[in-house]
């Protein structure tokens, strides 16, 4: 590629990821851009920029309520993705499907899509993505009725917001907590993750946003608290009216809520000027989903108000918009609740055996698949400095030799037991692992360098002093570690960091044993030497 075109790459690239990291979108405005990306791509002959911006504009399709052109994109796309390797577009394919699932009404299937989401996750997964696909998981599991295993994905995706220094990011999580623990009539939790929401906005100096507040509505409806409701709706359509967040097209949102509201006070005249209000955005703007739920809202209304012919009438044109909108509606209805315990099952399976698959079946430690995995996206985040350290224990083949194959396993699982302690109570977000035969590994995230090396030769201390007579008698247990750190290596990559912990092991070995070599490959730094 000439420089020129490698600018204009780069310049469509970020255009895109523009567009793909969010959680709202102006769908018209969306929709043209990301038509102009793809005309760009094409013009530059780059396929996958021009499959990424496609995608785009299906998730803008299923928002205007294409949901059958919608769906039927983003499962090519899919195929295209798997076909080509491109994990990262496979999962944000997977994504999306999710959505489409849950306005189609199944939640079993949207929960598979939900987990492939997270699954196809790579290491060039943006921030905003590997919080966000987890927060679309945890809001699959809420409304598949697991509550409690979504809150376990909340609060993953919480500390990974909270890693990324991504505030206004956490706030949305927080957001959909709220939401699903008050769709699951958790109505305490739901309040009181409320006021983590609010705590948190404070504290970052960040307002909270008009969708922040529309969640904060719906909760107050379903705690019947329709007064408080109405005013928290009239703060967040002021503050939408300052232009400043979101879309013009949440406002169709927000009124059908305060509509809701108003319903719940009695106070029917109002609520029917919001929610014509609302139709008329939903017309003007093509919403179709949201227009669905006016067409209900209408009829609760006419209800409200004893029209119970208009009410019928409503309800009939309600159940037509939402035949056209969810094409394939009864086909997915048709799926049994058994068929969803079974999928669920069957998903906590695969889950518990790739675990099992990513651990040494001697030590119980990690494995070096495992390593594979997550040392890359430990290494790249640039919120937190991250130390390696590979242990190998000093003259090892002497316990084999000398005592028993069996006496050297339970020494390794010894070691592996002080290691994992250490991990646990040093770096709760770090892990040990075990690379093969006697050799570990540590991945220390979140500790300056010089706070790693200090506690790594403690740790060394605490194995030789380990109560080893029990095990091994007369011979004792020591091990060399070499370590590397991204705070002072020149290239922070997983290979520099690998190759420099090696060959300082290798010195540690060549010094003596029973030491912590540090450093990058220029100016080892020597511990003490404990013999
Ligand atoms: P050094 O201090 O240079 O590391 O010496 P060493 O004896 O520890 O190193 P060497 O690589 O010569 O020997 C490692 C030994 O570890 C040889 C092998 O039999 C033993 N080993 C590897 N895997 C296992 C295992 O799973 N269980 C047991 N008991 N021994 C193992
Ligand atoms: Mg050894
Ligand atoms: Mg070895």
């Amino acid at each position: 590629m000439v420089d020129g075109s490698v600018a204009e790459f780069e310049q469509l690239a970020a255009g895109l990821t523009a567009l793909e990291d969010r959680f709202v979108w102006d769908v018209a405005a969306t929709l043209d851009a990301a038509e102009r990306l793809e005309r760009e791509a094409a013009l530059l002959g780059d396929e996958e920029l021009a499959v990424r911006a496609r995608l785009v504009q299906a998730n803008m399709w299923m928002r205007r309520g294409d949901i059958a052109a919608a769906a039927r994109r983003m499962r090519e796309i899919d195929q295209w993705a798997d076909e080509n390797d491109r994990s990262m577009i496979r999962a944000r394919a997977q994504l999306l499907l999710t959505s489409v699932h849950h306005l189609l009404g199944d939640p079993a299937t949207s929960l598979e899509h939900a987990i492939r989401a997270v699954e196809y996750l790579d290491a060039g997964a943006t921030p905003h993505a590997t919080v966000w696909h987890r927060v679309k998981l945890a809001d699959a599991l809420a409304e598949a009725g697991s509550i409690a295993a979504a809150r376990t994905r909340y609060e993953q995706a919480e500390q990974l917001a909270a890693a990324h220094g991504a505030h206004r990011l956490h706030m949305a999580v927080l957001n959909n907590r709220a939401y699903s623990e008050y769709a699951a009539g958790e109505h305490e939790q739901a309040a009181a993750v409320v006021d983590r929401l609010r705590a948190k906005a404070a504290a970052h100096g960040f307002p909270l946003d008009p969708a922040d507040l529309d969640t904060i509505g719906n909760i107050q409806i379903g705690n019947h608290r329709y007064a408080d409701a109405e005013r928290t709706l009239h703060a967040c359509i002021a503050l939408h009216a300052e232009g400043r967040h979101g879309t013009a097209d949440q406002l169709a949102e927000y009124l059908l809520t305060l509509c809701r509201a108003q319903r719940g006070l009695g106070a029917t005249e109002r609520a029917q000027h919001t929610l014509d209000a609302s139709r008329r955005i939903c017309e003007e703007r093509g919403l179709g989903e949201v227009l669905v739920r006016v067409h209900q809202e209408q009829a609760e209304l006419h209800a409200a108000r004893g029209e119970f012919a208009q009410a019928y009438a409503v309800h009939k044109a309600f159940f037509a918009a939402y035949d056209r909108l969810h094409s394939s509606r009864r086909e997915a209805q048709a799926r049994t609740r058994q068929a969803m315990f079974e999928t669920a099952e069957a998903r906590e399976e695969a889950e518990r055996f790739r675990e099992q698959a990513r651990r040494d079946p001697l030590t119980g430690l990690r494995n070096r698949r495992f390593v594979d995995e997550q040392l890359p996206a430990l290494i790249a985040d640039p919120g937190a400095p991250v130390t390696i350290a590979i242990l190998d224990l000093d003259h090892f083949k002497r316990v084999n030799d000398e005592l028993s194959h069996d006496v050297g396993d339970q020494v390794l699982r010894v070691v592996a037991g002080l290691l994992d302690a250490e991990v646990a109570e040093l770096a709760p977000a770090g892990f040990a692992a075990r690379l093969g035969g006697e050799e570990f590994l540590l991945a220390l995230p979140g500790l300056t360098a010089a706070t790693a090396v200090a506690c790594l030769d403690l740790l060394r201390v605490r194995i030789r002093s380990y109560p080893w007579a029990e095990v091994t008698g007369r011979l004792p247990v020591t091990v060399s570690i070499g370590a590397a750190s991204t705070d002072d290596e020149v290239e922070p990559t997983q290979r520099g960091l690998l190759s420099t912990a090696d060959s300082n092991l290798y010195a540690a070995k060549r010094g003596g044993r029973d030491r912590v070599v540090t450093g990058a490959a220029h100016g080892l730094r020597r511990h003490r030497s404990g013999a």
